[in-house]
């Protein structure tokens, strides 16, 4: 059975990306768990599924997605400094453990969104965080192998996931 839309699949999968010349381990799907997901269902790059088309259990895979069909070009404007006061806590002290260089802050904007964002400068009036990706502007090169393609049951197209153990439970 080949990958094609309504499909349910399984892949095995290593993300690498380019830092400073050398490829670096981004993320990877989990031994035991591979990546389940149902194709056509939009949950993942566009680029990714369209890479996957026509494979079929077993079958390795290696591509590369360009940073402007992954994450993104990074955003110069979304590195934004915020006064240093919004980091204080109760006691009007900054955790220096917790706010300093290259740590990720949970973040909150104003219309009360969750996000995250990495803090690049701490000075005596403003921390700088950036909030763009932390995969924005990055060649992602995927390569991995398909561990199971099979049919979507009705209720799976219908919900647009996967039901069953690695999926949702309902
Ligand atoms: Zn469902």
């Amino acid at each position: 059975m080949n990958i094609s839309n309504n499909k349910v699949v399984s892949v095995h999968y290593v993300l690498q990306i380019d830092v400073n010349g050398e490829k670096v381990v981004a993320d990877k799907s989990d031994l035991e768990n591979p990546l389940q997901f149902l194709h056509g269902g939009g949950s993942l790059l566009p680029e990714f599924e369209s890479n996957l088309e026509g494979l079929k259990k077993g079958d390795d895979f290696s591509f590369k997605i360009e940073a402007t069909n992954g994450y993104g070009e990074r955003d110069a404007s979304a590195v934004i400094p915020i006064p240093i006061d919004s980091f204080k806590g109760e006691n009007g002290e900054i955790d220096t453990e917790m706010v300093k260089q290259g740590n990720v802050l949970p973040m909150v904007d104003q219309e009360g969104n969750q996000m995250q964002a990495i803090v690049i400068e701490v000075n005596e009036d403003h921390v700088v965080m950036d909030f763009n990706h932390p995969l924005a502007g990055k060649e992602l090169f995927f390569s991995g192998s398909v561990a199971d393609v099979r049919e979507a049951t009705k209720e799976e197209i219908d919900h647009g996931h996967v039901h069953g153990p690695a999926g949702h439970q309902h």
